[in-house]
Parts: C-alpha cells; structure tokens; sequence
C-alpha cells in the first residue's frame, strides 16, 4: 500500500488504485477514516502503526469506503447512509452525528455535515492541523444525486466557513486547496437547469455541467443514485 505523510499525525493511505483512506494519530487517539474496498488488512496495518485505541469513521455509506469495515468490530457511520450498506453489517455499527468531536490528545477531530454527495456524507475537521478530510463530498468532479443541489449549496456555504485551508478527498493523492470549495459555489451560483447536458456515466444516464476559470474546475454530475 502506498502510504504518505500529509502531515504529522496525518498519513493518506492507498488502499486500492486511487481509493484513499486516512489514519490521524494523536498522542491518545487515533481515527482510521474509511476502510476502502476492503482489499487490504487495514486493521493490521493499523495495529502496527497506531499503539492505542483507534475509532473506525466513515466518511459515507458508498462501498469503496466501507468495504473493510467488516475486519473491525465496531464502524461509526452517519445514521442516514446505513441504508447503503445493503444488509445487516457483522460488526457493531454506531451513528455518526455531525458535531462529534474526538480528542486525540493534541489533535482534535470534530464531525462536520458535508450532506449532498449521500445524505449522511461527514467531514472530519482536523482543527489544529486547519485540514478537512472530506471524502467524496467536495471532489472536484462531484457526483451527487437529482434534486440535491439545494442541500450542496447549504453546504458548500458552510464547508466554505470551516477553519481549514486544505482538504483531502477519498480519490486523489493530493490535498485540495479550499479556493476548490470557492469554484463549486461560483459554479453552483451560475448554474441555470438548462446548463446540464445529458451524459451516460459508466452506462448510466446522468446530467453534467462544468464551469472553468483561471486553473480553476468544477464539475457536477447529477444521476438517480451515484453508487460510488
Ligand atoms: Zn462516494
């Protein structure tokens, strides 16, 4: 697995080709954030890396983020996106509310609501690190289901507010800078209905727009149910 320091306390992992998960360890605590596809044994990878108590979070319900979940026993999981699990889970599955917040000793991870790419989708804000693990909620090219542009520009709008100045996604091995938050709100306040083009998205009918300026892009693509 390819692993890389974001910063310290904060490694990215690389559980499948491009399929990211982030382990944060603080003096006390540690998060394990997303379990990916469930290739690898993340738990074992965790036990090395981390010698206390690690929390399992997921960001949201998709299948290429809680595919490992089954190797814990216990996954926290914001209580809207269990539906997306499909099935009974054999671990113990806890809520994930927004406004949790985990002391990890010098780090403190609070829960934030990033609905709209799923509608239990949660940041972790990473407050003294000013990082946001984000997973699929603020990718540059966003999926999301019809109809909830409303619920992604309320927050958009708040995400925009949060004391970060980076933030990682659940697909790319970079950190994201927060004027990419500021390119899906001009997007999004420029977006007329008629703006979305019919596409098929691996098969799927779905309806994209994209807006581009300067080196700046952002890309939605609305469909009946993203699955990823
Ligand atoms: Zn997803």
């Amino acid at each position: 697995m390819n692993v890389y320091e974001i910063c310290p306390g904060v490694l990215q992992i690389e559980e499948d080709y491009r399929v990211y998960c982030a382990l944060v360890a603080g003096e006390t605590g540690a998060v394990l954030w997303d379990t990916g596809l469930g290739k690898k044994d993340l738990r074992s990878f965790v036990r090395q890396r981390v010698g206390r108590p690690c929390l399992v979070l997921n960001s949201h319900g998709h299948a290429d983020h809680t595919g490992g979940n089954r190797r814990f026993p216990e996954v926290r999981l914001a209580r809207e996106d269990w539906p997306l699990l499909g099935g009974a889970p054999d671990y113990a599955l806890m809520d994930l509310p927004a406004g949790a917040v985990f002391d990890l000793g010098g780090i403190t991870a609070e829960c934030v609501s990033l609905a709209g790419h799923t509608p239990g989708s949660r940041g972790l804000l990473l407050r003294e690190k000013r990082l946001l693990l984000a997973g699929d909620a603020l990718d540059p090219r966003l999926r999301l289901p019809e109809n909830s542009l409303d619920t992604l520009r309320e927050t958009l709008t708040r995400a925009w507010a949060l004391p970060f100045d980076a933030y990682l996604t659940g697909h790319g091995p970079k950190p994201l800078g927060k004027d990419q938050v500021e390119a899906h709100l001009r997007h999004l306040a420029e977006l007329t209905p008629d703006a979305l083009e019919p596409v098929l998205v691996a098969g799927v009918p779905a309806r994209r727009s994209e807006w581009r300026q300067g080196g700046l892009r952002s890309v939605f693509i609305l469909s009946g149910q993203p699955a990823s």
